[in-house]
């Protein structure tokens, strides 16, 4: 494994630093609250490298950066989504040319001086336009858990578990950047002790621990594991909060509708598949072996270690689970294989999110509804209180990095604060 790669940029080298030269992720920034960033577009494409920023919409623009000979004009957009389209080829070109430019001795220092920004205060957005979103449900664990809690252990894994990696298609519209206020939703409700149905606001609103998987190339019809491989431009920290008493209620027989819907958050740095390559791990060993389509050709998970923050309003913040999404039982790639081997269509953009990522310990379970065995063990927080689900006032955020040797490859945060249900 490559050590950490030196950067002038000082504070890019300490070892916990999220963003290092080995990392490069890319995101959005707003014009108007960080106001270094070069006239003209109102929205800019930052690269993220140690405490700064470097706006590379306004170096493409003055001519000191290219996305390539015939490429043009690319990052003007202020997203990632046209230069995604571009290819492969492309994304590890531009990779490398940044990596020369910011490297510890780069003659090219006083060319990118100039379009460095303090990451601090900056107002990150959506850092590429969400085509689709499809959400998986696809560590063993987690489905081990829920499946134990509503069914029994005898019958915890549905039938097709072990066969296919389960998704249902969810929605583009409400996905959101990290620091989004999170409304808690109103729904139909039906306990089981309960006669009717009523419409209320979510009294078991929970979190799910997920990586984003983002589709950088289109596909008009079934594609290998390998390809699919091959057109993940790279990972997001992605919260699929979900209302647990309107999905108790609704899910049966068509999965998750209203439940999901209110908000899907994601953290603002795109971490590029190249920047994960060297923390690739295979999938686990199998109970029955998978289906010819679905087979790994090589290692295509990653060892990512991740955390859950969970801060009362205005009171410190409690880590309440860690997890590493290397003991996903489908990777990213399989689970787009599988997503085309109807024909479907994929296009740039798409979002698929890996499913909630729980490990074999208790510490390790990725939703509330897991750890507190569904409100039944109510957890207690380092303030002192306890949850069984989300509270008005409460901010939850991912983290999550891979450790390399002497360096990291951190995804910084995703985070949201639920707010008392409006009406
Ligand atoms: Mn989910």
């Amino acid at each position: 494994m490559t050590g950490l790669l030196r950067s002038w940029i000082e504070a890019a080298n300490a070892p916990d630093c999220d963003f290092p030269l080995n990392n490069l992720p890319y995101g959005s920034a707003i014009k108007d609250v960080a106001p270094h960033l070069g006239e003209g577009a109102f929205l800019h494409c930052v690269v993220a490298i140690g405490d700064m920023m470097l706006d590379v919409t306004t170096m493409e623009a003055d001519g000191k950066i290219s996305c390539g000979e015939m490429a043009g004009i690319v990052l003007d957009m202020g997203d990632w989504t046209n230069f995604m389209a571009l290819g492969p080829e492309t994304w590890k070109n531009f990779r490398s040319t940044l990596t020369d430019i910011l490297k510890e001795n780069s003659p090219h220092r006083t060319l990118a001086e100039p379009y460095l920004v303090p990451r601090h205060g900056a107002n990150l957005v959506m850092p590429f336009h969400i085509s689709e979103f499809t959400d998986f449900y696809a560590s063993r664990h987690h489905a081990t858990n829920v499946g134990t809690m509503f069914r029994g252990a005898e019958n915890a894994l549905p039938p097709n578990w072990l066969h296919i990696p389960i998704g249902y298609n969810g929605r583009a519209s409400s996905v959101v950047v990290s620091g989004t206020p999170i409304i808690r939703p109103h729904g139909q409700l039906k306990g089981p002790n309960d006669d009717a149905p009523r419409f209320g606001p979510s009294a078991r609103f929970d979190i799910e621990l997920e990586l984003g998987a983002i589709v950088g190339q289109p596909s008009s019809g079934p594609i290998s594991v390998a390809e699919a491989f091959e057109n993940i431009f790279g990972y997001v920290l992605l919260n699929d909060w979900s209302a647990r008493d309107i999905q108790a209620w609704e899910y049966q027989p068509l999965g998750p509708f209203q439940a999901k819907a209110t908000a899907t958050t994601i953290s603002p740095w795109i971490v590029t598949a190249e920047a994960l390559a060297p923390f690739r791990v295979s999938t686990p060993a199998r109970d029955v072996p998978l289906l010819p389509y679905l087979g790994e050709s090589a290692p295509m998970l990653y060892d990512v270690a991740l955390e859950v923050g969970l801060a009362p309003e205005g009171k410190a913040e409690t880590i309440i689970a860690r997890a590493n999404y290397s003991e996903m039982y489908y990777s990213s790639a399989q689970q787009l294989a599988h997503h085309t081997s109807s024909g479907c269509p994929m296009r740039v953009g798409d979002l698929l999110g890996s499913g909630t990522i729980s490990g074999p310990e208790r510490e390790n379970r990725g939703s509330l509804l897991e750890l507190s065995w569904g409100g039944k063990e109510p957890f207690i927080l380092d303030t002192g209180e306890s949850r069984s689900f989300i509270e008005d006032g409460d901010t939850i955020t991912l983290r999550g990095h891979a450790a390399g040797n002497g360096y990291r490859i951190g995804f910084g945060e995703c985070v949201g604060q639920v707010l008392p249900a409006r009406r």
